[in-house]
């Protein structure tokens, strides 16, 4: 038995107004591992009276409490002791995350130390944040533009990268002075729980952050109808996106939406050949699939078409997927037996719209929810293939012929998420570069991220921005404060 896997439960509360508590009704929820099967964690499972109390809670911290006041030095001293708590836990972290999610132990180890860093990096933005002054509107004006908390906001992420995503969000919003409402996916709570203890232990004030385990329809539902919710931040699917600025719109909330994506990654001629093949198959095959970056499209130049998908099919075929907690694997279990459901219905709509799978295409044959990789080619722009997000391990080929066509393929979906460009010509990676409508173009390289450049989607792929040097403002009003000096000149009206 592995010693990863044999552990009793986990067990998780909801963390309201800095108390850990079980939810009104008594209710709980069960998460198995779709890697193994087992029992991993036992939650509380929240209702709309404890999404009430925990957003009353996070009303009651902004509008009384010292968070929203205090020093930003103080604040960036709490979010580093965030960082720090993080790292000292990362092992715990890794394994609750590779458990409810099904990744590579090694791949959760990874994102737990980039989460911290985005910690570090927030806390750093809280020292920096700042408005503007004018002095140049005349001799007796001068005028101030605060940056103000916008409040209260209310954080929804979804089960692929949790622990990341949260990270995306909370310490931008807490850097600003905001306080939270958090509720994870359902399926993938547990390392959101252990981010509440963490931010426990660094000393965050009580209902500065509230930490409820909840469904979508529910929890979700209750915080984006709320009107003492200031602001939404939510990563998920277009679809349920678009039904939360539709809820939302009642209370007229700020908005911050981070969707899917139909990613593509455009090859040339004229690439390089090892870089580009092994990327393809780690674009599609990194976390199964599951990810709202992946390189999904695979648009290869006519003249290399069928050598490019042969070498592809022939690398994905070597793609090691099987336990999570194996350190062999690189592709690990596919998170709900639903998703896998989905995907092998794209493929099999796929087939009958006529593309060849060329490779995989149906379930691995073993205990726990795995999926083959799986390559398509013969894939043309009317598919739905082609054009719907599958969120799985599942690659699309396609094929263009001249840098017009490739450009005009890119931009086929209504997504906008993230692309990549394969040449060694400098001209055709800065023209793709420049007329492809993505928040992220990737140039010989794909998948990269760092906390100083900022993330998001055109389209539908979603509002605004995260990460970079403007991720606290992201989460502030603006207050224009315009002072007088002197004797106030009269109304143009005569006095009567
Ligand atoms: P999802 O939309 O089903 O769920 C996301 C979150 O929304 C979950 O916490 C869920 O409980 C909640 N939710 C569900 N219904 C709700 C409702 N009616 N009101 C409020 N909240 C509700 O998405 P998912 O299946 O968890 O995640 C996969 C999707 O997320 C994919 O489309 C993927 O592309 C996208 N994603 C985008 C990014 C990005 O940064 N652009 C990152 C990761 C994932």
């Amino acid at each position: 038995m592995n010693p990863q896997t044999n552990q009793p439960p986990y067990q998780g509360r909801l963390l309201i107004d800095g108390q850990w508590c079980d939810a009104a009704d008594a209710r709980r929820l069960e998460r198995r591992s779709p890697a193994h099967g087992q029992l991993v964690a036992v939650y509380a499972e929240a209702g709309v009276p404890d999404a009430q109390r925990a957003i009353g809670a996070a009303r009651k911290a902004f509008d009384k409490g010292p968070w929203p006041l205090l020093k930003g030095a103080e604040r960036a001293r709490i979010l580093r002791h965030v960082a720090d708590g993080i790292l000292a836990r990362k092992h715990a972290l890794a394994r609750m995350e590779s458990l409810e999610n099904g990744k590579p132990l090694a791949q959760s180890l990874a994102e737990i130390g980039g989460a911290a860093d985005l910690w570090q990096y927030a806390a750093g933005l809280a020292r920096n944040l700042h408005g503007d002054s004018y002095n140049t509107l005349g001799a007796a004006t001068l005028a101030l533009v605060l940056r103000e908390p916008i409040g209260v906001v209310g954080i929804i992420t979804p089960w692929n990268f949790p622990f990341l995503i949260v990270s995306q969000k909370l310490p931008f919003a807490l850097a600003a002075g905001c306080t939270a409402v958090v509720k994870p996916a359902e399926v993938t709570s547990g390392t959101t729980v252990m981010l509440g203890e963490i931010l426990l232990e660094a000393g965050i004030p009580a209902g500065v952050v509230n930490i409820l385990v909840g469904q979508g329809a529910v929890v979700g539902e209750a915080m984006v109808s709320h009107p003492d919710v200031d602001m939404l931040s939510f990563t998920g699917s277009t679809a349920v996106g678009k039904q939360a600025v539709a809820r939302s719109a009642a209370t007229l909330k700020k908005v911050a939406l981070e969707l899917g994506g139909k990613n593509p990654q455009i090859v040339f001629a004229d690439c390089d050949w090892e870089a580009a093949v092994d990327a393809a198959v780690y674009g599609i095959f990194f976390n199964a699939g599951q990810c709202c970056n992946s390189g999904s499209r695979i648009l290869v130049q006519d003249a290399v078409a069928d050598k490019f998908a042969a070498a592809v099919i022939a690398r994905s075929r070597q793609v090691r997927v099987g336990d999570p907690f194996d350190e062999r694997t690189q592709v690990g279990a596919i998170t709900t037996e639903r998703q896998l459901q989905t995907i092998l219905a794209h493929v099999e709509g796929a087939r009958q719209a006529g593309a060849t799978v060329a490779l995989g295409g149906a379930r691995l044959d073993r205990p726990g929810l795995y999926m083959e990789p799986t390559v398509l080619t013969g894939v043309t722009r009317d598919m739905a293939i082609a054009r719907q997000e599958v969120f799985g391990p599942v690659l699309s080929m396609l094929r263009f012929g001249t840098l017009d066509e490739a450009i005009d393929l890119a931009n086929s979906t209504l997504y906008g998420l993230s692309a990549a460009v394969w040449s060694q010509d400098i001209d055709t990676c800065i023209t793709a570069a420049r007329r492809i409508k993505a928040g992220t173009v990737w140039v010989n390289t794909f998948l990269e991220g760092h906390a100083e450049l900022p993330f998001g989607g055109y389209r539908e792929s979603g509002i605004g921005r995260e990460l970079g040097r403007f991720a606290a403002e992201d989460y502030t009003e603006t207050k224009t404060v315009h002072l007088h000096l002197g004797a106030r000149t009269d109304w143009y009206l005569p006095k009567a």
